[in-house]
């Protein structure tokens, strides 16, 4: 995003759904090259590549709220679908939906996390819209 002189840098553009697909790659959502993470799920502080101040993320328990939701729907609608063609017993029920439901929370909690830190940054909340001096 190209910034034409200092004073629009407080208006600079940040296009939300770029932001969330870096975000859910894992990369950082103004450069799209830096890694968002230095652990699992802990945010790094800046950008490696861009410098791009990230400490200022506020996820908290939005992501989780966001995979229960992706992943119940998921689930239950397969759980559905199955109990209503076969005849599993519960064991073969309960060997396959609890495995599938700790596989897929943990797959996704990283991204969905990645993605709600790129929304927060491209509506600029919380600190991300007051680093001025780091953008450009
Ligand atoms: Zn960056």
């Amino acid at each position: 995003m190209t910034i034409e002189n200092e004073s629009d840098k407080w208006i600079e553009k940040r296009p939300v759904w770029p932001a969330i697909l870096k975000g859910l790659r894992g990369k950082c959502p103004r450069c799209g090259e830096g890694r968002i993470f230095h652990k699992w799920l802990k945010v790094s502080q800046q950008c490696s590549v861009c410098g791009q101040d990230l400490h200022h993320e506020r996820a908290q328990d939005f992501p989780p709220y966001v995979v229960i939701v992706i992943v119940g729907h998921v689930v239950v609608t397969a759980l559905m679908l199955v109990e209503a063609r076969t005849d599993w017993s519960m064991t073969t029920h309960l060997l396959v939906w609890i495995p599938l439901t700790v596989v897929l929370t943990l797959a996704l909690l990283q991204p969905v996390k990645g993605g709600v830190v790129g929304l927060q940054w491209a509506l600029k909340m919380f600190g991300f819209g007051d680093d001025h001096e780091k953008d450009g």
